[in-house]
């Protein structure tokens, strides 16, 4: 045998992987169902296969269910929240396209960021972290800046608030502006109806309210949106995820390669769907509605309060708990971790300290879950 001169440096003999058994209660990612880690583990086959073609059919059917929409281009992106974020700007901005962007909290920071990166002329509208935009709001600024295009965030994970939609895009027609929403926090938690909402993109994750592991985040284009798409004149500037290409591969004519398809990570959303249309819309959001209101109903009575007061404001999905004066947010949720296998978060920029952050989301969203929290919880404070 012919031997090379190997560099034994960074030949690490590590343990067989055993990772600790979280419970993640935090914005996520939630933890999958088992159902999902057990579809995941399934035999590979190739991104061209007819049975995967079928997989990537059953996927964008029951998406359309989740989202509410007949959008025919709605297909999940290789990659997390911010990859299918970042596909709504990449495709639809144009350099010097003038974009509104709802800003209530870090997401929104981040949509400004992107949409910048992309050559649009960003305007805002903005509330504190833990409101919402009003109707008011969204008109004034549609009246001064005359968009192309309106960007809120459905579900704010930083500050816990839920923009109400009803309204908006009425105003957006009014403006000739296309309308983009995140529903990263929202999808399969939260009503949403893209398409009687008048929605144009939207985009999501796997890891929340689906019940997966993070990769695969589904995405949405409406008619008007394909138009604008359809009128760009130069290329869309970021190749991975241009969809006037992917959509060969997505498109049932074509099916031609454009990226090799995370195959295992398709599996697993495929189950996440299957679950949601299983369970039912209706019944799905209930469920985090009345799972989100216990939890409300026994931190009251532990004498904390929720940072978004009204309720109807607040995300299901999650809670931002106002942390009491004198105590470490961090201290606690370090000790919910190391003692309990309990994750949450903490609060960051406006909310830096002042917040503790808890996901009851997909799989996640149970009673057993919010009564161990909230013992936890009591013990340690
Ligand atoms: N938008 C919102 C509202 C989010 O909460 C998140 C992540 O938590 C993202 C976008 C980005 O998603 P990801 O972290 O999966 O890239």
């Amino acid at each position: 045998m012919k031997t090379y001169p190997v560099n034994e440096t960074h030949r690490l003999q590590t343990r067989q992987l055993n990772m600790p058994p979280r419970l993640l209660l935090g914005p996520g990612p939630s933890n999958a169902h088992p159902r999902v880690l057990q579809a995941i583990s399934n035999r590979q086959v190739g991104h061209l296969d007819p049975s995967f073609i079928t997989v990537m059919n059953e996927i964008q059917e029951m998406l359309r269910y989740t989202w509410q929409t007949s959008n025919p281009f709605t297909l999940p992106v290789s990659g997390t929240g911010s990859a299918a974020m970042e596909a709504t700007l990449a495709n639809l901005v144009e350099p010097g396209d003038v974009v509104l962007v709802g800003v209530i909290g870090y997401f929104g920071e981040r949509l400004v960021d992107m949409a910048g990166r992309y050559g649009a002329d960003v305007r805002r509208v903005e509330r504190p972290w833990g409101e919402v935009l009003s109707l008011d709001d969204i008109s004034q600024a549609l009246n001064e800046h005359k968009p192309a295009i309106l960007a809120l965030v459905h579900a704010e994970t930083s500050t816990g608030a839920l923009q109400p939609m009803e309204g908006v895009a009425e105003l957006c027609r009014a403006h000739n502006c296309l309308l983009l929403i995140d529903t990263v926090t929202s999808l399969a938690t939260t009503p949403i109806f893209l398409d009687e909402w008048g929605v144009d993109a939207a985009y999501s994750c796997s890891q929340k309210g689906l019940s997966c592991p993070p990769g695969a985040s589904p995405f949405s284009l409406s008619e008007r949106a394909l138009a604008k798409l359809d009128r760009r004149q130069g290329k869309v500037p970021n190749w991975y995820l241009d969809m006037t290409t992917l959509a060969n591969y997505w498109d049932g004519r074509t099916r031609s390669y454009h990226h090799t398809a995370p195959i295992n990570s398709m599996y697993a959303l495929r189950e996440g769907l299957r679950l949601v249309v299983e369970e039912g819309l209706n019944e799905r959001w209930a469920r985090h509605q009345a799972n989100a209101e216990l939890f409300w109903e026994g931190l009251s009575a532990m004498g904390l309060s929720c940072h978004v007061k009204d309720p109807a404001l607040r995300i299901p999905a999650l809670t931002t708990v106002s942390v009491p004066d004198g105590v470490d947010a961090k201290a606690v949720a370090g000790q919910l971790l190391n003692e309990y296998n309990i994750e949450v978060a903490g609060g960051f920029g406006q909310l830096a300290g002042k917040v503790w952050r808890v996901g009851l989301m997909g799989f996640n969203s149970r009673k057993e879950n919010i009564t161990l929290l909230l013992a936890a919880l009591k013990e340690i404070l």
